[in-house]
Order: C-alpha cells, then structure tokens, then sequence
C-alpha cells in the first residue's frame, strides 16, 4: 500500500506526513523525533504573553525536523483581537521566509485579511503558504489560487455536496494537498474520497501528492 501523504495532522502519529504542534504543547514537540510542523495556533494566541511564544517558535522552528512552520493564521471567531493575530502571523511569516520553510496557515472568516499580508509580504515570491482545511466558495478558492497558495482539504470532503468537495473540484491538481486535521476520519478515507470526486484513481492522486509536497519544499 502507498503512503499517503497527510499534509497537516494533530491526533495520529502519520506514517507520511505532518503532526502538527502548537504553543501549548511544548513538551509533546520536544519529545516528538518525525516530520512535524510547529507555530502560534491563533485560538491560542493572548495579547500579553504571545511575544514569550514566538521566542519559543524562533528556536523551535530551526529544527531539522520541523518541515513546516504553523498552523498559525487568522479567525474571526476565536483567539486575540484581530491585531494581535495579524502581527503574531506576520512573524512567522516571516520566520518561514527566513527559514525557507512553508508555512501552514489556519484562516476563519478573513481571508481579506490574509491575502492583504500576503501581497503585503510578496509570497509569491518567496514562501510555498498552504491553506488547510479548506471548506469555502469559489471565490475565496480563486482568490487565494492567485496568490500562489496551496490549498490542503480534509475531513470536510466526505461530507455530501460540502463547499469543500466542490472547491477540490476547481483547483489545479499541482496545487492541492490532503489532511486527516484532527478529525477521526483516516488518510485512506480521505484519499479514497478525494479520488471519487477527482474520477482518478487512488495510486495517481497519491503520486500527485506527494509530488506537489516535493516541489513546495524545493520552492521554499
Ligand atoms: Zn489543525
């Protein structure tokens, strides 16, 4: 059986891919040895101690293991005010660049908000950023294709007619990546779906993917 590349994970341990850790988990990074990403999750950023965390990530992050940097992003419905989330993302975007690492952004309800920073900060040119869990319309997907973001897909395929199966559907095969997050659902499910709503077979949206993983990392 192939390894299906999973581009963003909290729960399992994935024989292919990126476990994900945030500031409040520390030690679970530190005793974690495989491929994982780290960053300031914005649910979890406070307006007086983040600036101690972001310390923390700018050591963290310099890591062999770490592949990535995030999830760490922008939510209208959680975390500090929307201040403080632009300028803890801001840092690690540009800790990314710096490291020639991509970046694993977490976005809720600003997407405005997020493609501003990003033409602000020219990734385009410099930093491969993955948009995960993506569950929105169409014109939010083209928005972010045009700012040469990838966008990763998880759980929220399986659901019938989501605006995640739809939006799958509309982006370019060499941009997508696929995610377990921290649903219960399994790689294997995901992929399987994700080749039915493609009309591919499994073994080429595998390939596909751990392709477009490659070159992000080559890009960064
Ligand atoms: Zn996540």
């Amino acid at each position: 059986m192939e390894n299906k590349f999973d581009c963003h994970t909290h729960q399992q341990q994935p024989i292919n891919g990126i476990r994900n850790f945030h500031q409040q988990q520390k030690q679970a990074f530190d005793d974690y040895a495989l491929p994982c990403s780290v960053g300031l999750h914005p649910w979890f950023v406070d307006a007086q101690n983040w600036q101690t965390d972001l310390h923390w990530l700018q050591q963290a992050a310099q890591q062999p293991k770490v592949v990535a940097l995030g999830e760490c992003g922008l939510d209208a419905l959680r975390g500090a005010d929307l201040a403080t989330q632009q300028q803890a993302f801001i840092e690690q975007l540009q800790l990314a660049q710096q490291l020639r690492k991509p970046l694993i952004v977490h976005c809720v309800r600003r997407f405005n908000e997020l493609i501003a920073i990003a033409k602000k900060h020219n990734t385009k040119q410099v930093t491969p950023i993955i948009v995960h869990g993506f569950n929105n319309k169409a014109s939010v997907l083209h928005s972010l294709l045009n700012e040469g973001f990838y966008v990763s897909f998880g759980a929220a395929l399986l659901q019938q007619n989501s605006a995640a199966a739809k939006a799958l559907c509309l982006t370019p095969l060499n941009r997508v990546l696929l995610e377990t997050d921290d649903s219960t659902a399994s790689i294997e499910q995901i992929y399987q779906q994700a080749a039915t709503l493609l009309q591919l077979n499994v073994a080429d949206v595998v390939q596909q993917i751990q392709q477009n993983w490659e070159q992000l990392v080559d890009n960064s």
